[in-house]
């Protein structure tokens, strides 16, 4: 009997001992073709040697110095080069240890802005229905994702949730992407004002839907109208790019390709590329100079946040994707495997659709491909996929909808960038026999 509490303690788990560029090999010798960097994490793959020499520098230096002591060059480095990447006014970089971490941050420093400017009143978030923003209570409170929130219900704070951008089921016949985008823009907007916007704080997305839709990109102009509508209510629109950020879809934030600039983003998985454990959240001056000139004291810490081999082993990440010219490479082998999703599984009678961007994709699976109609979550089509999929030697990231019925099974794909042509090939004619033997 295995003493680690595993997610699913049922389940028999191979073992894990290998990593050699995309593949992860178990106890047995089997090499599994990471399509989806575990979940869009490792995206330099599992054998980087710039990034395992730099992490061993830091540890044979200093592992680690607590932040209410010290600062570290590491952190300092990595912080100079995220702000200078970040979209203009991001310039403050908060350190965590992962996803969740960032969220649970922001939501704070959000709620601490307006206190400090004389609005404490201002105590309630608004988000997004089948969304995912981490596992911790905050996280799942502006998170959508019924499957993940519901147990935990009568814990989580008060947030409001309006429809997300999310075109393959509830953009309307007749209607364009920019009308779309505009009924979504108005239905913040109404939301806000039903509420009083006096008592609201922020508003809270991804970037690029991930773990709950799998890979939606929204609509063009749609985050363009979303700050409209905070700015003219004066709220902060918080994105997060824990899962799409770091170069996934091609551009190192995927806001860059949005055309705005939101008040706090937060950054994790491929920060770290799964070297190291490690999230960001990354605030304007707008936010930042709040506190600098109010108490002077951000309410929060953890005890590993800055921490030393993280930062250093992230700051190599970050180092590779610039000096290697990764995000070049996220586009080119991008539209390399759209191509090859849309040659395979277009015309197959279970896939509703097939979206994403950059190195960042999801295919649905429906029951009637006419009628969109998602599968009996019962069957529990995604976890039959996966693991086909791991039968395969091919790792792919599945999800099971939102289970009220207005979003099928998925399965992403979050591949690392650092992937060979041929590599595309192999992820397709696996995928497609896993799902072949699923359905
Ligand atoms: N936010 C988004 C968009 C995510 O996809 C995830 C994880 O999948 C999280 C937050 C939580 O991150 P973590 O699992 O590192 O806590």
């Amino acid at each position: 009997m295995s003493h680690v509490f595993h997610r699913m303690p049922r389940q028999a788990y191979p073992v894990a001992v290998g990593g050699e560029g995309a593949y992860v090999l178990d106890a047995d010798g089997k090499r599994y073709l990471d399509a989806s960097g575990g979940a869009a994490v490792s995206c330099l793959g599992h054998s980087h040697a710039g990034v395992i020499a730099a992490i061993k520098a830091q540890l044979d230096a200093l592992p680690f110095a607590h932040t209410s002591f010290f600062t570290t060059p590491a952190a300092e480095a990595l912080a100079d080069l995220l702000a200078e990447s970040a979209p203009p006014g991001l310039d403050h970089v908060y350190f965590v240890s992962g996803g969740s971490e960032a969220i649970e941050a922001a939501l704070k420093l959000a709620r601490q802005y307006f206190v400090e400017r004389g609005e404490p009143q201002r105590r309630r978030f608004i988000a997004r229905r089948q969304s995912y923003h981490g596992n911790t209570l905050g996280a799942l409170a502006v998170g959508g994702n019924l499957g993940r929130r519901t147990l935990f219900e009568p814990l989580l704070i008060d947030v409001e949730h309006v429809s997300p951008c999310y075109a393959y089921r509830d953009q309307q016949a007749g209607e364009t992407a920019q009308a779309y985008g505009e009924r979504l823009a108005r239905e913040l907007d109404a939301t806000i004002e039903r509420l009083g916007a006096e008592t609201v704080i922020g508003f809270v997305a991804e970037t690029v839907s991930g773990a709950t839709l799998g890979a939606v990109p929204a609509v063009p102009g749609y985050f363009q109208r979303l700050r409209e509508v905070c700015d003219r209510h004066g709220i902060l629109l918080i994105l997060d790019e824990v899962m799409c950020g770091m170069g996934r879809t091609g551009t190192l934030f995927a806001c860059e390709q949005e055309g705005m600039v939101p008040d706090i983003v937060t950054v994790a998985k491929g920060l770290g590329a799964g070297y190291q454990p490690i999230g960001a959240m990354i605030a304007s001056s707008k936010v930042y100079e709040a506190i600098l000139a109010g108490s002077g004291f951000f309410h929060h810490g953890h005890t590993y946040v800055g921490h030393a081999a993280a930062c250093a082993g992230a700051l190599a990440v970050q180092r590779a994707i610039a000096e290697e010219n990764l995000l070049a490479r996220v586009r080119e082998l991008g539209a390399g495997l759209a191509s090859r999703l849309r040659q395979v599984f277009q015309h197959h009678e279970h896939v509703g659709d097939i979206r994403g961007r950059g190195l960042f994709w999801g295919l649905e699976f429906v029951a009637d491909k006419a009628a969109k109609l998602p599968f009996d979550p019962a069957l529990r089509l995604h976890a039959r996929i996966k693991a086909n999929a791991m039968h395969e030697g091919l790792m792919c990231y599945p999800s099971g909808g939102t289970l009220d019925g207005r979003a099928g099974d998925h399965v992403l794909l979050a591949p690392p960038y650092i992937l060979e042509e041929p590599q595309l090939d192999e992820i397709v004619e696996k995928l497609g026999r896993a799902v072949d033997r699923s359905i």
